[in-house]
């Protein structure tokens, strides 16, 4: 059986960059589920899909091949064949994500993927739903958050640091709307798993948040 590690929280909460350095220390690999939403969103915007309209993304989304390769221990999200990992950190593509990530067709689609590279190898898993839909019997969830405020000052501190002029309270506002849209669509809405251990990152180094994890792995 592989060992399962299942991250779940809202938007900036640093799932991210925790779950990659456990994969790290673990030897196991990591699976961004948010890339393959995105790499499927992303999809969707070059092919013009009306965000609103199901019956659409429906039919469009069955022409996406969504698959995973590991590079230098690197996810390498692949659509159609082609690597699409340096298009999808926009926000035009995160909130397209959020809204198309509704869709059962698109969620039947990349979770069984999921389900797929976790029966097969040690995983960190990170995303909305796994440890209460994807990986329900994983052998540590973490429900991982922040306050918004603090996840819009960590997002706002990442764009400064690229140059990139933003405003923080549009940012928050976007955190705040994103997070009110994951949790509340009928499929799989972002929660804490019953069995999840809940860890707030507001006023914690990311080595702590690391360390709390491996602790909870033992
Ligand atoms: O984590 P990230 O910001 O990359 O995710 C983008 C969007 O993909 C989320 O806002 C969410 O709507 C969707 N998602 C999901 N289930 C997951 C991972 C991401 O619905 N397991």
């Amino acid at each position: 059986m592989s060992y399962q590690i299942a991250i779940d929280g809202p938007a900036g909460a640093g799932k991210s960059t925790i779950a990659k350095k456990v994969a790290k220390t673990k030897g196991f690999i990591y699976v961004d589920t948010g890339a393959m939403y995105r790499a499927m969103a992303y999809y969707l915007l070059t092919e013009k899909v009306n965000p609103e309209n199901a019956k659409e993304i429906e039919d469009k989304c069955q022409g996406a091949d969504i698959t995973i390769q590991y590079v230098d221990g690197e996810q390498v999200v692949l659509l159609n064949g082609a690597n699409v990992n340096g298009v999808l950190r926009t926000e035009e593509v995160g909130n397209m994500a959020s809204t198309t990530s509704k869709n059962p067709k698109v969620r039947e689609r990349l979770t069984q993927l999921q389900k797929e590279l976790a029966a097969k190898n040690d995983v960190v898993m990170d995303g909305r739903d796994i440890g209460t839909c994807v990986l329900p019997n994983a052998d540590v969830k973490i429900y991982l958050t922040a306050s918004s405020a603090v996840r819009a000052k960590r997002r706002f501190d990442e764009l400064t640091a690229k140059g990139e002029s933003c405003d923080i309270k549009k940012i928050e506002e976007d955190i705040v709307k994103r997070d009110q849209q994951d949790m509340s669509r009928e499929i799989a809405p972002l929660k804490q798993a019953e069995d999840a251990h809940l860890v707030d990152s507001s006023y914690m180094t990311i080595e702590e948040v690391v360390q709390k994890i491996l602790s909870l792995c033992k």
